[in-house]
């Protein structure tokens, strides 16, 4: 039986890779400090005899008993908000972090996966982004605590393979949503579902002309799982490559819940980039990957999950 560690295994995207590789039948070992992430995202697992969980924070040396097949470093705070609010964390766990995850893949001879970003692009100058384009990051902004631990983890992911041989791989995640977020991350996808659940004005930051490109859960999860079995070192975007302004976003929420909410304007957060868009030509390439669900679709699904949390009034 195969043995998968994934770090940051109780966060929104840690907890479906859980569910995922417990269904493709391996043993799978989730690590969590559980500052950013929730036993609730994981409760339905612990049950089961090839799910085990263990409390720890990756920034300081990393333990797991037995062999290791796969590792998943999805460790870190995400949101904007969440590193605003713990800005040492996110340099730690990018770069401390990363180091110990890699010395425990190169002990037990596991692959590595290290979950990096699209802001390893930051305000971005070219449009859409590929793999090729090194990026416009301000290092001393708000948002460079985690533009920069994730630039730093991939050159240390990429000297790790170079310097000691380990098997690695590198994704650059886009903006992704699904089931599982938290209500408070302070992301545009569960602000605006809250605000518009609760009848609440939509708070748009700007004019809301600046792009993101939103990609469901379960389609980011598949092209990560191919990255994995593939043999690609070199870094690969996964995410949706159909576009959207903030503001049409904004309004697409309040279509899908049917909600009474109005759009009131707020000031656009320090480096928030203008645009973001995968050109996601080298996954279609070489894991014949491509999203398939729709954004209606996937609010649809979210809004499922979201809707009775709201209402229970969910504080995390
Ligand atoms: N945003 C917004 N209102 C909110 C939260 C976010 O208009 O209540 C905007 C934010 O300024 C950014 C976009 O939505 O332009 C996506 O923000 P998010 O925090 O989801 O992630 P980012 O892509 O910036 O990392």
């Amino acid at each position: 039986m195969k043995r998968v560690l994934i770090t940051g295994g109780a966060g929104f995207l840690g907890s479906h890779f859980c569910d995922l590789f417990l269904e493709r039948g391996f043993d799978v070992i989730c690590m969590d400090n559980l500052v950013t992430g929730s036993p609730d995202n994981i409760g339905h697992l612990f049950g089961n005899a090839r799910f085990h969980f263990i409390q720890h924070d990756v920034t300081r040396f990393v333990y797991v008993d037995g062999p290791l097949d796969y590792i998943l470093h999805f460790a870190s705070p995400a949101s904007p908000l969440d590193y605003l609010e713990l800005p040492i964390q996110t340099l730690k766990v990018g770069s401390l972090g990363t180091h110990k995850v890699l010395g425990l893949a190169k002990a037990k001879g596991a692959r590595f996966l290290l979950a990096s970003t699209s802001e390893v692009y930051g305000d971005p100058l070219e449009h859409p982004q590929k793999e090729t384009y090194w990026g416009n990051v301000n290092p001393v902004g708000p948002r460079g605590v985690y533009d920069e631990a994730k630039r730093f983890a991939e050159a240390m992911t990429m000297a790790y393979h170079r310097f000691h041989g380990v098997d690695t791989r590198i994704v650059r995640i886009f903006n992704t949503y699904g089931p599982r977020m938290r209500l408070k991350d302070g992301r545009a996808l569960p602000a605006f579902m809250g605000q518009a659940v609760r009848g609440e004005p939509i708070t748009v930051f700007g004019d809301g002309s600046q792009t993101r490109s939103f990609c469901y859960v379960s389609d980011l999860c598949e092209g990560i799982y191919r990255l994995l079995m593939s043999d690609e070192i070199e870094p690969v975007n996964i995410g949706n490559p159909s576009e959207i302004s903030i503001l049409e976003f904004a309004k697409e929420v309040i279509k899908v819940t049917g909600s009474p909410s109005t759009i009131a304007f707020k000031p656009l957060p320090e480096d928030d980039p203008k645009v973001r868009q995968p050109d996601i030509s080298k996954a279609r390439r070489i894991l014949s990957w491509e999203p398939t669900v729709g954004l209606e679709e996937g609010l649809k699904a979210t809004l499922e999950d979201f809707k009775p949390r709201i209402l229970a009034g969910e504080a995390r």
